[in-house]
């Protein structure tokens, strides 16, 4: 069942079967497309977690390692600033891996475009992106992502790691909040 919405959620825009399911075809494709290369996934804390740990146990490939890395772009509310600090780096060496990064969403593409190119500068072998979810804002930056699970309207959404004020991540779905969060 997983935690209770309180009355929060407006509505749920994606249950998580509808998740399960996509995560299901975004492995398969991510498994065929490494065969035989070593492939390191990098998820981008917090609001990965979620895809990271579902993504990641239906890629069947073996060679798969896993590391983090925090990055700051957002305050505790629900617009992008464009400032990218990290917050915590990767612990593993770049050169040469095939690194895959973990996202949860892509809004204004502004913190992928950054790490993307801050992620090819260590001479990696390659670099791609795997989001759960984009919006159509995405569309304006220059970000190539190979694995798109869902393209969402463009509303602040939360649930499934994705926070609210730090909250929300914990539930399994995808949902929009009710009026009353906001002004609370
Ligand atoms: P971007 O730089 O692409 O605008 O957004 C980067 C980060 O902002 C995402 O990884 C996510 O943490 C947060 N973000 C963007 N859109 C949403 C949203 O609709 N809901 C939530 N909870 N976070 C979002
Ligand atoms: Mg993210
Ligand atoms: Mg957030």
């Amino acid at each position: 069942m997983g935690p209770a919405d309180n009355g929060d959620i407006e509505s749920v825009l994606l249950s998580e079967t509808e998740i399960g399911a996509k995560l299901d075809e975004m492995a398969a494709r991510i498994d065929a497309d490494y065969e035989g290369k070593d492939l390191l996934l990098v998820g981008v804390l917090k609001g990965a977690i979620m895809v990271m740990a579902d993504l990641s146990r239906r890629i069947t490939h073996r060679d798969v390692e896993m590391d983090w890395m925090a990055v700051s772009s957002y305050g505790s509310g629900t617009k992008s600033s464009g400032v990218v600090r990290i917050l915590k780096d990767l612990d593993a060496d770049l050169s040469g891996r095939h690194v895959l990064v973990v996202e949860d969403i892509i809004d204004s593409g502004l913190t992928l475009s950054w790490l993307v190119s801050n992620l090819r500068s260590r001479g990696p072998a390659s670099v791609e992106v795997a989001s759960l979810l984009r919006k159509p804002t995405a569309a304006k930056v220059e970000v190539d992502v190979r694995y798109v699970g869902f393209d969402i309207p463009n509303e602040f959404v939360v649930g499934y790691g994705l926070d609210y004020a730090e909250k929300f991540r914990t539930l399994p779905y995808v949902g929009t909040l009710a009026p009353h969060v906001y002004s609370s």
